[in-house]
């Protein structure tokens, strides 16, 4: 038993009732609402450790009940996972965008599903990282911020500002998606000129420099970019 507890918020009866078995058989306790202005006072209420949250709802749709959370102090740190229909990759670009952490879409199996709750909460629980940290380890990958130095293997490798500012961003949140429009203004921010995708370019470069390990920075089709979590076994 793991006695997190999960807040679920979905209008359909059918996969409401899926989710919370599969999540209580999990060892999650699991609290219940079927529209958008209930799930929001269920969470003030609970106060849980992750929000699965259904994106099309009646009323209070998905994305603005996740603005509402984030902008409360209160539960604009609770992890959300967004709940999206197969192929709207917009949808998830949205939810992204108004701070959810993941996303899942239908139709998803049971494994997949715990896989993305544990990789959440696994994330949220080792903290946000910290600014200052000196050595960032990934694998072979070894980053040092406040030398501006990545080794491979232990051999040194050079990147641009951007690149490095990349880099240095998603490897400190692996498992993480992030849109095209958060690697802007969350990694390069305002020091760099880069639209939207030029950053596809960056990437490819980055990726080159980290060879053999280019696949550590994985491709979300029609959304962004994640650095592989290699705690993951999803
Ligand atoms: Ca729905």
């Amino acid at each position: 038993m793991t006695g997190e507890r999960i807040v679920v918020i979905e209008d359909e009866p059918d996969i409401l009732e899926l989710l919370q078995f599969n999540l209580e058989r999990e060892g999650f306790g699991v609290v219940t609402a079927a529209n958008g202005s209930d799930g929001l006072s269920v969470v003030q209420r609970e106060k849980p450790d992750l929000v699965l949250l259904d994106l099309l709802l009646p009323g209070v749709d998905g994305l603005d009940v996740c603005r509402h959370l984030r902008a409360k102090p209160e539960t604009a740190d609770i992890p959300i996972i967004m709940v999206t229909a197969k192929g709207e990759e917009s949808d998830v670009v949205l939810g992204l965008g108004v701070g959810a952490d993941d996303y899942l879409q239908k139709p998803f199996s049971p494994r997949e599903l715990i896989a993305r709750i544990r990789a959440v909460l696994r994330r949220r629980g080792s903290d946000s990282p910290d600014p200052s940290v000196e050595r960032i380890e990934r694998g072979a990958v070894v980053i040092e911020p406040d030398r501006h130095r990545v080794t491979v293997d232990g051999e040194k490798r050079t990147f641009t500002p951007t690149e490095f500012r990349l880099l240095k961003f998603l490897a400190s949140y692996p498992g993480r998606v992030f849109t095209r429009d958060q690697l802007v203004s969350k990694a390069i921010g305002e020091q760099a000129v880069v639209i939207d995708r030029n950053i596809d370019v960056h990437i490819r470069s980055v990726r080159q420099k980290l060879e053999p390990y280019r696949e550590l920075i994985e491709t979300v089709r029609g959304v962004g970019y994640t650095f592989r979590d290699e705690a993951s076994d999803d």
